[in-house]
């Protein structure tokens, strides 16, 4: 099967091919017809499965295919959880829409950046991702019309439901016009989900995709945009917020993990350094301390990083670059491991983009950027 014998359009198929995809993965062939064809759906996929592109590809042919003079309103909505998955299908969707004529207007909005630039970008969108807190403070502010929404995706609805989401969910679903499509994708399907899909949803196609597809990337690569000077705020930040409990910190020199690693402890983040100025038998105990949980930040350096194996490292975070796009492929193949998902976070500043460039030339692809000037630090 492929691309075109599902339906897709020309200037999505050019993408397909440009982004190196040469076949549908199994959720994006039962996906992509049946979104096409108008129907609801109840997805259980999880990350790796490609299930990005799944519902990206037909949301911009369905948009795209409207008549022209009723175009330039938001048409399709899609809700998530966190900002780093709203950038990171915000530039799913300017990657795919790339060679479509006339373009389809995408966005991204999420908290905890200004909201200025946002509301300008909002003006004619078409397909928009947003959290629900900044979407609905951009209808307050009213830059954001939903009455014409004619397609809602939920995205990782279980990780909604779990963050406590409900009531931002519920004043959402009251702004859209009630005959509408909808599309609920979770990775897990306990209770909460089956009663959101009661429901939501009318008469679903229920599609469950078990595994990740083959040779997919069960890394979620983040990178943020920072001023050398916010780094160390922006880790204890990223680890306190998001609750990291297991962070392998990549870093050029022995002197600034050691720095790191003091910084993390004055802000009661229980942390240890692994370099090779260290002793073998201080080294095994840090790592040991770090296995069992003990320890929650292991800041270490490329050449000491070589020798720790850990099965399940959910996070792994590049204080630094390395200077070869193979180690930072190296670094990164850290997490997601074992079929588990993991992230990869890159602080990068303006001064990092050439090399980071090369590094994406390396892996095929380019990386959302995440920018977090206006992300408030103080305190961390
Ligand atoms: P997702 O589950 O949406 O996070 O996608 C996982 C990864 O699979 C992403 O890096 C996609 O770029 C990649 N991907 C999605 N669909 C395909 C495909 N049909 N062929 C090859 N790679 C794909």
């Amino acid at each position: 099967m492929t691309f075109a014998s599902i339906g897709l359009i020309k200037g999505l198929l050019e993408a397909v091919v440009q982004q190196g995809f040469e076949r549908p993965y199994p959720v994006q062939r039962e996906v992509i017809p049946a979104v096409l064809q108008g129907r609801d759906l109840l997805v259980i996929a999880r990350t790796g499965s490609g299930k990005t592109a799944s519902f990206v590809l037909p949301l911009l042919q369905l948009v795209q295919c409207q008549e022209p003079r009723r175009r330039q309103a938001l048409k399709a909505l899609i809700v998530v959880p966190t900002r780093e998955l709203a950038a990171q299908i915000g530039e799913v969707m300017r990657q795919l829409g790339c060679y479509l004529t006339p373009k389809v207007k995408t966005g991204a909005v999420f908290g905890g950046v200004a909201i200025n630039p946002q509301m300008i970008e909002l003006n004619g969108i078409e397909l928009l991702v947003a959290t629900p807190g900044r979407l609905l403070e951009l209808v307050a502010k009213n830059s954001v019309q939903l009455s014409e929404v004619a397609v809602l995706v939920l995205d990782e609805a279980d990780k909604l439901l779990g963050e406590g989401f409900q009531d931002e969910l519920a004043q959402i679903l009251a702004l859209l016009p009630r005959k509408r499509q909808n599309l609920l994708f979770s990775a897990t399907f306990g209770e909460d989900v089956r009663q959101l899909a009661t429901s939501l949803l009318s008469e679903p196609l229920q599609i469950e995709i078990k595994e990740a597809a083959h040779g997919a990337d069960l890394i979620t690569q983040q990178i943020y945009m920072v001023e050398p000077s916010r780094k160390g705020p922006l880790l204890r930040y990223l680890i306190k917020t998001g609750d990291w409990q297991q962070v392998l910190v990549f870093i050029s020199s022995q002197k600034r993990a050691d720095l790191v690693v003091k910084k993390l402890l004055d802000n009661g983040i229980s942390a240890a350094t692994f370099h090779s100025g260290m002793s073998q038998g201080g080294r095994t105990a840090a790592l040991a301390a770090f296995k069992t949980g003990a320890v929650r930040v292991l800041v270490a350096t490329d050449l000491a990083a070589r020798g720790i194996d850990i099965k399940f490292l959910p996070h792994v975070v590049n204080f630094e670059l390395p200077r070869s796009p193979n180690d930072y492929i190296h670094r990164i193949g850290r997490t997601g491991r074992a079929e588990t998902a993991g992230v990869a976070v890159s602080l990068l500043c303006p001064e990092d983009m050439p090399h980071f460039r090369v590094i994406e030339k390396r892996l095929g692809k380019r990386l959302a950027r995440i920018d977090t000037s206006g992300l408030d630090l103080a305190g961390y």
